[in-house]
């Protein structure tokens, strides 16, 4: 007999050898039929698999996260089987999930082409409603090398495996693939599915070897939920970033500089409403703001590490003979800063701030519009303190991220931790107590959050924040990072109690991230319909004919005097072209006015995605406008 524990703290008492599945089936029907597969002591398994001695079990079904993919992966070994039974010299490569979906990397050398995609579909339908079991065979890396003799990919696949126990899978007929697991228990569990597209992709990302063909599909629990899933992607593609950049003149590129982007004017009026707000919330939070230079000898980054970690990804000038790299990340900057003088343990907590602008290079292939840039300003801060401040510091932090994402209209988060990675620095005794300091500071604040066991950087553990934008596509935003490793490389110290010098926590946070791929997300996120305190332009006046064009200035004066960013269309259009233009730039508030209004002091509103209009006084206007962006309203109607 065996103990089981469940998630919920019960425990049960099955025969040695009970399969997974067989436990979820005696919890109870249901659960049987939504499981996905289990989590036996934390390890993802199949149902398939028996439990032999006491352990901790949780059945996964499709409404985890662990779940869904699980379904996707499998669902991408349908797709190898359906491609390899359409194209029989198809060699398989690799076929991980990603998020929404998954892909398979495949060397053919004809081109799969848009137009084969349904009859591929069809194919893994068909494959589905065998509902056929996925059987796992297990063998040595020896056997398995031997299997597989003469197959380049797969027997690159075996060597990269860090388990000396090989496994491969088939689900009915002659399809076998590599692969380590899990996988649902048959094809028949997989719901809804598309094939999505094809791209090329060189094999390890490496442009030397061969360009090979990735197929994405995606696969949801159910036919609605496919649908709901392709709306949004419809949706996404109205509101790329990258074209209303250019429809509300915002932002461009320039091939002077791929990656390299330039702010226009509408544009800076976002970025420093943002960074207004960024400056009164740090202030609030006790940071002190700095500026450090962008380009910085080449010995200070042997010394911080970057050299040897990062170099591919830093950009390097050379100055009067003397090497000099432009600055991926701003820490060895502050901790010179740190340097200039003193420091006493009655000084900690220090949090210093920094708008630093960053280059880093990415590949030409991967850049995308504001969100994957060579150049972008971190919003930037590092918290030095000692061992007991932790906790404390993380909860600032923390209140502090979320104040600045609900600002911006962000509700749905979700928070990761991150723990001692196997190659890491630092005693066992601070990475016990950092990392216990980070679960007590989530659990303090009434957080859930995932761990990411051993996921964190070497020099310390992490959070990460991750915002749902309305298209419930993930972001991750901002991080918070323990570092056991800058201070010691810097000699940073400070004057502790009992007179001796110790070396300082340093702490790296960012909230926003990159400033430019934030705007990219807000944009996207509000489809260019900007809240009101971000608007670039918060009401455009519209005379309704010449006659009124003094009337519109005077009630352009007045609110500009009260700081309302505003203009007055003045053109010869008719009073409904000069609304549709108005429209199309999505501003918050059309200012109609006439004779009428004129008269009586009035501004007719139009208020953006308010069916009515509403006559009011200009200053009544003016009062209800500078509240809503004193509040950061997100609603506009009155
Ligand atoms: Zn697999
Ligand atoms: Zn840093």
């Amino acid at each position: 007999m065996a103990k089981v524990t469940l998630p919920d703290g019960s425990t049960l008492e099955i025969t040695d050898g009970t399969t997974a599945k067989q436990l979820a089936e005696q919890i109870g029907p249901g659960l049987a039929r939504a499981a996905a597969a289990a989590k036996v002591n934390g390890q993802l398994v199949d149902l398939s698999t028996p439990v032999t001695a006491d352990a901790t079990v949780q059945i996964i079904t499709l409404k985890d996260d662990e779940g869904l993919q699980i379904m996707r992966h499998s669902c991408a070994h349908i797709m190898a089987e359906a491609i390899c039974s359409i194209w029989p010299d198809t060699k398989l490569v690799y076929g991980p999930t990603i998020e929404n979906g998954f892909y398979y990397d495949i060397d053919l050398d004809e081109p799969i082409r848009p137009a084969d995609f349904p009859q591929i579909e069809e194919k893994m339908r068909e494959i589905i409603k065998t509902d056929k079991p996925f059987i796992r065979k297990e063998m040595s890396r020896a056997e398995a090398l031997n299997k597989l003799a003469g197959d380049k990919y797969k027997t690159d696949n075996i060597n990269h495996a860090d388990s000396d126990t090989i496994s491969f899978y088939s689900h009915g007929g002659d399809f076998e693939d590599l692969c380590r697991g899990p996988h649902l228990h048959s094809t028949g569990k997989v719901g809804s599915l598309k094939v999505m597209s094809v791209a090329g992709a060189y094999w390890h990302g490496d442009p030397t070897q061969k360009m090979l063909q990735r197929v994405y599909g995606t696969a949801w629990p159910t036919k609605k939920e496919l649908d709901e899933h392709l709306q949004r992607l419809e949706e996404a593609k109205k509101r790329d970033h990258r074209l209303l950049g250019r429809q509300l003149d915002l932002f461009s590129f320039n091939e002077a500089g791929p990656g390299f982007a330039f702010i226009h004017s509408k544009g800076m009026i976002i970025w420093n409403a943002i960074v207004d707000f960024w400056r009164s919330v740090h202030d609030k939070y006790g940071y002190q703001e700095i500026k450090t230079p962008v380009i910085l000898n080449e010995e200070l980054w042997h010394k911080s590490g970057h050299w040897d970690n990062y170099k591919e990804n830093m950009y390097f000038t050379n100055v009067e003979g003397i090497g000099y790299a432009i600055k991926p990340m701003n820490c060895p900057g502050l901790c010179l800063v740190y340097k200039t003088r003193k420091h006493s343990y009655r000084e900690f907590p220090i949090r210093v701030a920094e708008l630093g602008v960053v280059h880093r290079h990415e590949a030409s292939g991967v850049m995308h519009g504001l969100f994957r840039v060579r150049q972008f300003t971190i919003d930037d801060a590092h918290i030095f303190c000692i061992p007991q401040q932790i906790e404390s510091e993380i909860i600032g932090v923390i209140e502090l991220a979320f104040e600045v994402y609900r600002a911006f209209g962000f509700e749905d988060f979700h928070i990761e931790l991150s723990t001692k990675p196997i190659k890491h620095i630092g005693s066992d005794e601070i990475w016990d107590i950092s990392t216990k300091a980070l679960k007590d500071a989530l659990e303090h604040k009434r957080i859930e959050y995932k761990i990411n066991e051993g996921d964190g950087a070497f020099y310390g553990p992490k959070i990460d924040f991750h915002v749902r934008d309305c298209l419930k596509r993930s972001w991750q935003l901002g991080t918070i990072q323990l570092d056991f490793s800058m201070p010691q490389r810097f000699g940073l110290v400070y004057t502790d109690k009992d007179n001796t010098e110790k070396t300082p926590v340093m702490i790296h946070r960012a909230v926003m991230g990159s400033i430019e791929r934030f705007i990219g997300i807000l944009i996207e996120h509000y489809g260019g319909n900007l809240p009101l305190w971000l608007s670039p332009e918060q009401a455009k006046i519209l005379p309704i004919s010449e006659k009124s064009n003094d009337y519109a200035r005077i009630v352009q004066d007045k609110l500009k005097d009260m700081q309302l960013r505003c203009s007055v269309d003045l053109s010869n259009e008719k009073i409904n072209a000069k609304i549709a233009k108005a429209y199309s730039e999505k501003l918050p508030f059309m200012l109609v006015v006439g004779p009428k209004e004129a008269q009586s002091n009035t501004v007719n509103v139009r208020i953006r995605g308010v069916k009515e209009t509403k006559t009011v006084e200009i200053d009544k206007f003016i009062r209800i406008a500078k509240r809503k962006i004193t509040d950061k309203d997100l609603d506009l109607a009155f």
